[in-house]
């Protein structure tokens, strides 16, 4: 491939950019001088981030690399659930709040740190008796409970590794976890709450379990409804737990002890069993959620809405926040039950200084309008992030306009399950920020963008995101594959010993990153590499767009074409008629230019998305190209496809 051909096309402009204001950058956590300070010595940068933990034994080595594998805080030891629990009890903050959980149905709890070091003393009890050690692996199905993060906590404590699988699997999906990491034992509920009404959880899960190395199923009661029962093998979380110690002294462990598990989202193909360990990944998270959220302890009010299926729940409500720690908002349930304003009942409630979502969440509450959140106080908020995919640029808008009042700083963190914490993002009382643009890689990190050949592309050109050197929360392998770690993140760049990321980035004029999706998706019409990411944000800064999908399907004569799903808003979705398809190819064009206008747009009333609100294209290129549809065990709906794929072929 020629490398011209190689380079995205640079094609969308953002002018729009915000300072921080002055009164928040005078008391920010982190000041311009934290890029410098990283890079004029990475590790011992690094050393002084390890220094916001408490270890048993210190290191004698920052850093051990022999590419791809990379080993930090060599020979410290520490125990990740003390960092994150007693630790905050000694040091005198037993009384803060640890969590502010609130029910579905309306039932609230608040757990101060003091209440968890003695939850997550029992529940540790609890599983050494059943037989848990270090290095076992434990599986966990649990909807958003504070059970759930005790849970983790415990695994952690006694040296187990814990295997979250997000509540809304399916037994099989919940199966094959369990089968690849061996587990012995599984914590589970007997339901869980989904829009207002008790859902079944332990009919299902008692289904995955079968014929698995599974020796025991504990379980906490959360709806109260009948479930079946295997004596000997069922336990009852208030039984065991309940009546266990109160007293558990924690072994330190090795800082490359094992951790967690967990499984990436499955967006674009076989969900992968990523490895994370202890002392580097307890490392990044903590400091990162202090710098990019600003978090202040004992002030700040955190609610990151994320479940803790998914990577965001691991860094960013349990181990990043608990080893600030943070008073932290958990919520159980959807963004709708019993209203569409709940999202802000809760900020109100509580006094939220720092909100982390996703932009799927944000294009749903723009969809849902903006005279929701005008009926609550959200005057405490401070900071607002965002996580899981590109923010077009109006949803970027419309959430600093109509959630943060045009004051609060907006940090969209772009990571992965694999980088185990944020790797690019703002700092919020440094960075003058773009609606769209996660900005730049944190002091400490090294990302750039390459071309085909690993050379790095100038301003205003795109190309492949890389990692280019080990950072502490890095993933150490996948679960049992060496050779599918290589292969899938080490190979592309393997002479240059850069860490592959799949996704499209480019840099602007000013040399600010802007993530372009994955490069699975990139399209290429006629010569020209374009993102869709792009064509995405232009129909969504149409009006009538609520949310739109691009995908590239095979074309005779310009190689691709380009073809939009798109969901229309308002009165718009009652006329979605020829007329208003040509307004929008036309929007597109003049957004960009004629070259990425879209072959084909169509009408939909939903969108294939993965359990984590993320849009599957692999599966509307299925559909564009007319091939049978792909895997879709982690997507959210099926029927979604259905319908899709039915419209495409009555040509609507
Ligand atoms: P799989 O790897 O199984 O296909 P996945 O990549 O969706 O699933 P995650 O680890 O949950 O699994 O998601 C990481 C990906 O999400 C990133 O590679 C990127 O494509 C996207 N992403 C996350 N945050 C951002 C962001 N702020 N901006 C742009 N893209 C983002
Ligand atoms: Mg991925």
């Amino acid at each position: 491939m020629a490398e011209s051909e190689a380079k995205l096309s640079a094609l969308a402009t953002e002018t729009r950019a915000f300072p921080p204001p002055e009164e928040f950058a005078a008391q920010a956590n982190a000041k311009a001088d934290l890029y410098e300070h990283a890079d004029a010595d990475r590790e011992a940068f690094w050393a002084e981030q390890a220094d916001r933990l408490s270890w048993s034994k210190k290191w004698d080595k920052v850093l051990e690399w022999e590419t791809p594998f990379a080993k930090w805080f060599v020979g410290g030891q520490l125990n990740v659930a003390y960092n994150c629990v007693d630790r905050h009890v000694e040091e005198g903050n037993g009384d803060r709040v640890a969590l502010y959980w609130e029910g579905e149905p309306g039932d609230s709890r608040e757990i101060t740190y003091a209440d968890l070091k003695r939850e997550v003393s029992k529940a540790a009890n609890a599983l050494t008796e059943l037989g848990i050690g270090k290095g076992d692996r434990v599986a966990i199905q649990m909807p958003m409970i504070p059970e759930t993060a005790i849970s983790m906590l415990a695994c952690a404590r006694i040296g187990a590794m814990h295997s979250v699988v997000f509540g809304g699997f399916s037994p099989g999906a919940l199966k094959a976890r369990i089968e690849d990491a061996e587990c012995k034992l599984l914590i589970t509920t007997d339901g869980q709450y989904r829009r207002g009404k008790p859902a079944p959880m332990k009919e299902n899960t008692d289904e995955a379990v079968v014929g698995t190395t599974i020796e025991h199923v504990l379980v906490v009661k959360r709806t109260d409804t009948d479930v079946p029962w295997t004596d000997g093998r069922d336990l009852w979380w208030h039984d065991t737990v309940g009546k266990a110690s109160e007293e558990h002294t924690p072994e330190a462990f090795d800082s490359e002890h094992p951790l967690f598990i967990l499984y990436t989202s499955g967006t674009t193909g076989k969900p992968k069993g990523i490895l994370h360990t202890s002392g580097g990944y307890l490392t990044q998270t903590a400091y990162t959620h202090n710098v990019v959220f600003d978090h202040k302890p004992g002030e700040s009010v955190y609610w990151c809405t994320a479940d803790v299926g998914w990577v965001t729940g691991h860094s960013y409500i349990v181990y990043g926040p608990m080893a600030n720690g943070a008073t932290s908002v958990m919520y159980e349930g959807t963004p709708n039950t019993p209203h569409e304003g709940r999202h802000w009942e809760i900020v109100q409630k509580y006094g939220v200084t720092i909100y982390y979502t996703a932009p799927t969440l944000i294009r749903t509450f723009m969809k849902w309008g903006e005279q929701i959140p005008a009926e609550y106080d959200l005057s405490s908020l401070k900071v607002l992030g965002t996580v899981g995919e590109p923010i077009n640029p109006e949803a970027w808008m419309w959430f600093r306009e109509k959630i943060g009042a045009e004051r609060c700083p907006i940090v969209d963190t772009w990571w992965q399950t694999e980088t185990g914490a944020m790797m690019i993002a703002p700092l919020p009382g440094v960075t003058e920020t773009k609606p769209g643009s996660a900005m730049a890689a944190l002091p400490g990190i090294a990302a750039s963008v390459v071309d085909e050949q690993g050379n790095g592309v100038g301003n205003g050109e795109g190309g492949y995101l890389v990692l280019d050197k080990p950072w502490p929360s890095m993933l150490r392998g996948i679960w049992g594959d060496n050779e599918r770690y290589k292969d899938t993140y080490w190979s592309k760049f393997a002479e240059q010993g850069y860490y592959f990321a799949g996704d499209g980035a480019k840099y602007d004029d000013d040399g600010a990153i802007w993530l372009l999706g994955r490069v699975d998706d990139v399209m290429n019409v006629s010569g020209h590499r374009i993102s869709t990411t792009e064509v995405e944000s232009a129909l969504v800064s149409h009006p009538t767009v609520a949310e739109a999908a691009v995908v590239g399907a095979s074309d005779e004569t310009t190689g691709q074409g380009i073809v939009a799903f798109v969901i229309l808003r308002g009165s718009a979705a009652k006329d979605g008629g020829d007329d208003a398809i040509k307004a929008l190819r036309d929007h597109v064009a003049k957004e960009i230019g004629p070259i990425a206008k879209p072959r084909q747009i169509l009408v939909v009333e939903e969108l294939p998305k993965t359990r984590s609100g993320k849009i599957m294209r692999r599966l509307l290129r299925d559909v564009a190209e007319n091939r049978d549809v792909g895997d879709v065990s982690t997507l959210a709906d099926s029927s979604v496809m259905d319908l899709i794929s039915s419209g495409m072929k009555e040509g609507k």
